[in-house]
């Protein structure tokens, strides 16, 4: 039965291949590829967190070892300046004149200046404000005694440019020896008013520790200095200042010429965020270009300190959040500089408040990671694009297989339910189709044994039926003949018999009437005398057909016995009889025979009477005929 729900066998078979093997192998393709990218993605960024916490923590370890060796460097200036403080005080106190350098000679500059002139341990200036005394003269002198430890402090530490000492009246005690210094210094120097100097005074150093200046230029071309200073007292009484001349480049060394082993740069702010030094790769970084030269046009006494421009706080460069980040010590974070995102590390050296500043770029250590996930993400791609094709092309496989079976199954399928449907019609066996199937083949097979059965079977049944039809027909032929005058083809002497038996028959029962003509070929001996017997064949035969021409489907005429002939007429009154008799007995007359024989004929006319038997009837007519003979032939007569 065909319902609305039922499917070709091609799309059954294709769902049914779709649905059991393409569908679960699409899924755990599709799964196999998100795990493959999931795990990708886990490992890449598992890889990326474990190498960004190492570098942190390698960085945080290169700073912080940077940060200790200048704070090393510096307290050790700090101890040498504490050294020299001692010594200058115990001058102050003890009065002694030791001139480990032979007598000094001083002089007075033009400008007014007081100075030492022989060019040997440190030089000595006394500002032209101050009166030169005996007082003042003697320390000019005595101060001699302090040139070899301001001598070994310079040549033993290469950090140290310079050890001097400033009284409160305005003498400088300077070493190196400092040619010239009545013209370097000026006339007048007032040491209250230079940093140098009050940084340590009671005001701002009660403690009368150490202090570290700002950084300032070196006048005499040594780059970016500070100084440690110590204030000299004898008592309360403030004496001087003593200092040691630092360059900056001294301390930050290592850390400027330290090899990184990723993209970075190293740099180093003071407490206020100023950049005292940096790589050349930080100067790229943070778009400045390190300020090493400075032109002097006035007094050397002027102190020159970094632009506002060095501020690491203060630059354009980088964002506020950046700024935050870094304004924190001690500290590993993230920070973007021109979209570029780096880890920076800063630590204090707690020596002077500066700070240690590392910046790597994460790109320079994380590229082999994003290198190999891109790889991994383009295999997968490449997975992807190959899945996708191997499915396409399966699909395809799929479809034509799909197709393939269920022709397979549905051609032969169909040959035979269309060899069904003209079951008994037009049908041929020859249509069927062979099959790879074995079901179905042996389906074919048997139907095949079934269609030859049922051919045989048929063909035994339509020639039985046919066998049947042809005996009736003989039959029917055969009694025709048994009724038919073999020689004319007219019912004979029997079925004549048979037609009067039965008008009879009637006309005893009901009101039937009929009666008979006996007809008799005059002279018909002489015909065959004279054209033989073949030719008087001929002549009765064409006479019986002249006679059925002239009778009605109610009468039938019959060879009677040679050339006698009897015509019996149902319903037929006396006058029918009459008339009839008188029509064939002209129309024999009246036609031409074979070989140009006239004939007529004589006719005798009965008809039945109640009480006559079929006998009386044929007799009465016979007698009838014998009474035309005898009226000279060509007659008709009852
Ligand atoms: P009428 O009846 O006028 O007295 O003369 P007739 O010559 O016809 O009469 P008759 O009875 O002497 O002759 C009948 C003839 O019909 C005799 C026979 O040769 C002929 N005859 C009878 N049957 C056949 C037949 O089947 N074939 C042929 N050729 N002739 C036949
Ligand atoms: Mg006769
Ligand atoms: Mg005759």
């Amino acid at each position: 039965m065909i319902t609305n729900q039922s499917v070709k066998l091609q799309s059954l078979v294709y769902r049914d291949f779709l649905r059991s093997s393409l569908i679960p192998l699409l899924v755990i393709e599709v799964l196999l590829l998100a795990l493959y990218f999931g795990i990708n993605l886990y490992i890449s960024d598992k890889n990326r967190t474990t190498l960004v916490s190492e570098v942190k923590q390698s960085l945080s370890e290169i700073t912080t070892n940077e940060a200790l060796r200048v704070n090393q460097h510096l307290e050790e200036v700090t101890r040498t300046a504490r050294m020299m403080q001692l010594d200058h005080e115990l001058f102050f106190n003890s009065k002694r004149c030791f001139l480990p350098n032979g007598k000094p000679e001083f002089d007075t500059h033009p400008n007014g200046a007081f100075y030492k002139v022989n060019p040997v341990g440190a030089s000595v200036y006394y500002s032209n404000t101050t009166n030169i005394g005996k007082q003042e003269s003697a320390k000019a002198i005595c101060s001699e005694s302090l040139d070899p430890l301001l001598k070994a402090i310079v040549d033993t530490n290469p950090s140290i440019t310079q050890a001097y000492l400033n009284t409160w009246d305005d003498m400088n005690r300077l070493y190196p020896f400092m040619p010239d210094a009545p013209a370097q210094y000026g006339p007048v120097l007032e040491m209250e008013n230079f940093n140098f100097y009050y940084d340590a005074d009671q005001r701002h150093n009660p403690s009368r520790g150490n202090v570290w200046t700002e950084v300032y230029l070196d006048p005499a071309g040594q780059g970016w200095m500070l100084s440690n200073l110590v204030p000299i007292y004898s008592g309360n009484f403030l004496e001087g200042v003593s200092g040691l001349d630092v360059t900056v480049e001294s301390f930050v060394e290592s850390i400027l010429n330290h090899q990184f082993p990723w993209d970075s740069a190293a740099l180093v702010i003071d407490e206020k965020g100023t950049i005292l030094a940096m790589q050349k790769k930080a100067e790229n970084l943070l778009g400045l270009q390190e300020l090493k030269h400075h032109t002097y046009e006035s007094n050397i006494t002027d102190t020159v300190t970094k632009p506002d421009q060095f501020n690491l706080f203060q630059l354009p460069s980088l964002s506020e959040e950046g700024i935050r980040s870094l304004s924190i010590a001690n500290a590993t974070q993230d920070i973007w500089v021109n979209d570029i995102n780096y880890i920076v590390d800063s630590k204090l050296i707690p020596e002077t408040g500066w700070r240690v500043i590392t910046f790597v770029n994460t790109k320079s250590f994380l590229t082999p990671i994003s290198e190999l996930k891109s790889l991994s993400d383009n295999l997968g791609y490449l997975a992807v694009l190959a899945m996708i094709i191997f499915y396409m092309v399966f699909f395809i496989y799929l479809s034509w297989r799909s197709k393939r079976l269920a022709l397979d199954i549905a051609t032969p399928i169909e040959a035979l339910t269309e060899a069904t449907s003209k079951l008994g019609k037009n049908w041929n066996m020859e249509n069927l189709v062979e099959s790879r199937v074995d079901e179905i083949q042996r389906l074919n097979q048997n139907f095949h044994s079934l269609f030859t059965e049922l051919t045989s079977r048929t063909e035994e049944l339509i020639e039985s039926t046919i066998n049947i039809r042809i005996q009736v027909k003989e039959k029917e032929l055969l009694a025709k003949l048994a009724q038919t005058d073999s020689l004319t083809g007219i019912p004979n002497r029997l079925k004549l018999d048979k037609a009067l038996r039965e008008n009879h028959r009637k006309a005893k029962n009901d009101k039937h009437t009929y009666g008979v003509l006996l007809l008799d070929i005059d002279y018909f001996k002489q015909v065959n005398d004279h054209y033989g017997h073949q030719i008087g064949d001929q002549v009765l035969t064409e006479i019986s057909t002249l006679l059925r021409e002239h009778v009605r489907d109610s009468e039938i005429v019959g060879r009677w016995g040679g050339e006698e002939f009897l015509v019996v007429c149902a319903g037929a009154d006396n006058d029918i009889l009459w008339d009839l008799a008188e029509r064939l007995r002209e129309s024999i007359e009246n036609h031409v025979f074979p070989k140009c024989i006239s004939l007529t004929t004589s006719i005798g006319v009965a008809a039945y009477e109640h009480g006559d038997d079929i006998q009386n009837l044929l007799s009465r007519a016979d007698k009838a005929l014998y009474k035309a003979k005898g009226e000279g032939r060509n007659k008709v007569a009852s």
